[in-house]
This record gives C-alpha cells, structure tokens and sequence, in this order.
C-alpha cells in the first residue's frame, strides 16, 4: 500500500490533498477499514466491504456503512492487507470461486488497500477475477487505476440532471459521466450501470441516463433498482411496478440489456386484510407456505424466502434471462 497516497489524498474528484494518517477530508475517515467480509452466493464472489463513502445519497440503504463513523456502529476495523488476502485466498479456495468484490462504502477512497489485498490474492490464484461496484466519482488517475486492475465493474449513476445529482448525493455530476465514458470505452470491465429509481426525484432523468449509455454501447447492461425507503428519505415511498416497468420499457428503447426489480407491490386490493398483505409479500420473497407457520414448514432450515439481488431473482429474470419484473 502506497500510504503516499492517503499521505496527500486525491483518490477521489474531491481532490482533499489532506493527510489522512492525521485528518480527514470529505470522506470523513482516516485509513482503510472493514466493515465484513462475506461470500456473497448469489454472485458467487467474495466480497470485501469498506467502511466510509465520498457521497451522502439522500437515500442510501447502506448509511450505517457509507457514513462511519457517524453512525455509531462498530465494526471489524483496519485488518493488515496481507491478513485479508490470505483470509480471502482461504474462503475463495473452499468455496471454489474466483471472483473477489469490492464495495462500501465507497470503495475507492481505499483503493491503494485495495490494489495491495488484490496483488497478494492474485500472487496464490493466478485467475482471480476483481469486481467493483462504484459511485463513479474517482479521481481520473484512481479510475485508470480501478479499471486496469478490476475485471468487471458495477457503475452508479444517480441522476442525469446535475442539480438533480447534487441535491440528491452531495456531489456534482460531471466527474461521475466523465468516469462512465471512460469505463464505456473498455467496453469488457462492465459489470452493469445502475440506478436506484426514486418517485418524483430521479425518475423522470433515467431514459436520459439510458441514452447516454446507449450512445457509447447499446449493448452495455443497465440495472433499475427501485428505492426502497432508508436515510434520509425514510418517509419517501419506492416506485410502483407500473411505474419501474413503465421506466424500465422507456429504457428498452435504447438498450437491449435493462433489467429492473424491487417494487412496490401494488397492495391497494389487499387493504382490508392485514394477513393477506404479509403473506402476499412473504410469496414475493420465495414463501411457499400457505400459513406462514415456519415450525411446520418442510422447508424451515432451508428456507428460500430471502431477497437477493433483485434482477437475479426475480421470475421474470429467470424465465426470459433478461428484464426482471416483479408483480405486484
Ligand atoms: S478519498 Fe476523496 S473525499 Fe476522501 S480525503 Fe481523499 S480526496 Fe478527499
Ligand atoms: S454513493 Fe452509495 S454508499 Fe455512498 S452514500 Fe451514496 S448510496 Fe451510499
């Protein structure tokens, strides 16, 4: 690890230059620690998350992370690079994967940590593949980095409007759609881009978003996911599956990747009965009981009621193997 680097940070288009052995900048952390590690087995990785975030999403699900140490948690701390590759070389090996994942947090306001972890556990398996998932707001020499030594990257854009973007992250925009042309053109790094969709905030901006991608690549895969209230937006309702599929068929028009999920099932026929609407809600997440007693169910120590990824389980995900849609 470079600890020039954190020495005077510019890791990311905040451009600090503070010596973050010693202070912060915008980012509100000193040195590089971990959240968890998890083997995440929907996207059969293993997944390495880091404390802090560079942005302040108005809606961010994972706030508890992305604004530590504000939020009071603890959790595992700095973990010495070497320690964690070999940790990870271990759970990869057993689990006979070799995708290793990045995310946050932000990740790239760790990114010397991380290129360090990445060239040990690349020194004991030769074929790892490295994932990122970023809010594309790297400095220009830290996105040539993340690129050169990831194998698939997972890009957000928040809005398309830059008004749009800074109100709802904290950050201007321009470095982010600067990060996404530059990602676009290694075409083969792209995991996905993403939008989290947000009623009446972002949603009217997303098939600007999809145009814009769609001008470098048609081809690239773009994920809707629909926001579901947290943070600061804790009373804001998430989209209608009308409405996500409304946006996500708008997107259609340009890509021929766009896949979305996680809605707000339609309750309104359910309004009078309260059980109905859990166990509507507990078939949407996989339940296949009919009482929802989870002592007399043949499934209870392997229950499939649990929400991943939501464009990876969706059914309409699994039957066409393209756009996920969820009924509501
Ligand atoms: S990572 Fe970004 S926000 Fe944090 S100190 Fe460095 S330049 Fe500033
Ligand atoms: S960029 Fe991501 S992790 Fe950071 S605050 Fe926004 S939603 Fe949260």
């Amino acid at each position: 690890m470079s600890i020039q680097d954190f020495r005077e940070c510019r890791l990311c288009a905040w451009d600090c230059g503070v010596n973050r052995t010693e202070e912060v900048g915008v980012c509100k952390v000193n040195l590089p620690e971990v959240a968890y590690t998890c083997l995440a087995e929907s996207l059969e990785s293993y997944s390495i998350t880091l404390l802090g975030c560079n942005f302040r999403c108005l809606y961010c699900n994972a706030y508890r992370i992305s604004q530590y140490p504000a939020t009071n948690w603890f959790y595992r701390g700095y973990v010495e690079p070497r320690a964690l590759a070999r940790e990870a070389v271990e759970k990869m090996r057993e689990a006979g994967i070799t995708k290793l994942g990045f995310t946050g947090g932000e990740p790239t306001i760790h990114l010397p940590y991380i290129e360090l972890v990445v060239e040990e556990v690349r020194r004991e398996l030769p074929e790892l593949q490295v994932g990122f998932t970023t809010n594309g707001f790297a400095s220009v020499s830290s996105m040539e980095r993340i690129v050169k030594m990831c194998s698939y990257i997972t890009l957000e854009i928040n809005a398309f409007r830059a008004d749009t973007h800074l109100a709802l992250s904290g950050a201007p925009i321009e470095p982010v759609l600067r990060n996404a042309a530059y990602l676009m053109a290694h075409r083969e790094k792209i995991r996905a881009f993403k939008t989290v969709v947000i009623p009446r905030i972002n949603d009217r901006e997303i098939e600007a978003i999809a145009q814009f991608i769609a001008a470098h690549d048609p081809s690239i895969p773009y994920h809707l996911v629909g926001f579901r209230p947290s943070f600061m937006l804790y009373y804001h309702p998430g989209p209608l599956a009308s409405e996500l599929e409304a946006i996500g068929t708008a997107c259609q028009k340009h890509l021929e990747h766009v896949a979305w999920g996680g809605v707000y099932p339609d309750v309104s026929a359910f309004a009078d009965y309260g059980a109905q609407l859990a166990l509507r809600y507990a078939a949407l997440a996989g339940c296949v009981s009919k009482d929802r007693n989870c002592g007399r169910c043949t499934l209870k120590t392997s229950c499939p009621a649990i929400l991943r990824e939501p464009w990876l389980c969706t059914p309409g995900e699994r039957k066409k193997g393209g756009s996920g849609h969820v009924t509501g």
